[in-house]
């Protein structure tokens, strides 16, 4: 399995990365989980832009599915069009909040494009994939993610404060790729985003092979969100995510 950071700018576009994304793939298939603002074009750097196979939104916050309106217009009006439509897994409420964003609120505008799947927890197969989605701490339904192939799996955090569910997404993976949105501070609001520290936490409750911090806010310096994370228990190596870092996994 191949895992690409596509975008891993927490909350907006920063001036290196697009919003959330990470493409995914093994056996000639491709998923991306999320597609924040701005990824749809850095995406273009790593696969065509019609070779996607599926995509996972954790949750409908527009720093992770934004794109899905300007990808719409590719896959609708696109010069070989019609395209195959591709399964978009995502809160139930997908299809009426982005057709709201595109402004088509009123038809099935986006269902010219894609098929909504509605997530729910537990784990599914989505191509040669194994993915597991458990509900994690963010003030709207956000999902955690777990994903297998060939035996070797990555977890991503999406966007969660601290959350049991995620350790046990991430246990024993390869790789996780943990949110640490948050610098220490006195009055971190509970229940929405991670520290470096937490993130580490998180990665060493979970035993997991390597720790990638993402979800990078802009106005963060990151070397304080790399530094703290090294004072979490995680004995692993842990780095801060960047757009166009690929892992290879096994
Ligand atoms: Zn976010
Ligand atoms: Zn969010």
């Amino acid at each position: 399995m191949k895992v690409t950071i596509v975008g891993c700018s927490g909350s907006y576009p920063g001036p290196d990365s697009p919003a959330s994304c990470y493409l995914l793939e093994a056996d000639g298939f491709r998923m991306v989980l999320d597609l924040g603002s701005g990824s749809l074009g850095a995406l273009q750097r790593h696969i065509g832009l019609y070779d996607v196979d599926a995509i996972c939104l954790s949750h409908l916050h527009a720093d992770h599915c934004l794109d899905i309106c300007g990808y719409h217009v590719a896959r609708t009006y696109g010069p070989a069009a019609p395209y195959p439509l591709v399964p978009v897994y995502a809160p139930a409420d997908a299809p009426r909040r982005l057709a709201g964003a595109y402004g088509m609120p009123e038809e099935p505008a986006l269902e010219t494009a894609f098929e909504f799947v509605p997530l729910r927890p537990g784990s599914f197969e989505i191509g040669p994939f194994t993915l597991t989605a458990g509900l994690v701490n963010h003030p709207v339904e956000a999902y955690g993610f777990r994903v297998a192939n060939g035996g070797r799996s990555v977890a991503y955090s999406g966007d969660t404060g601290e959350s049991q569910e995620l350790v046990k997404l991430a246990t024993g993976t390869d790789l996780l790729l943990c949110e640490a949105s948050f610098v220490e501070g006195p009055d971190l609001p509970p229940d929405l985003h991670l520290t470096g520290r937490q993130a580490a936490e998180h990665a060493a409750k979970a035993g997991v092979g390597r720790l990638v911090l993402t979800h990078l806010v802009p106005w963060n310096d990151s070397a304080t969100v790399l530094e703290e994370a090294s004072a979490g228990g995680f004995a692993g190596p842990v780095e801060l995510a960047r757009s166009g870092a690929v892992y290879e996994l096994g």
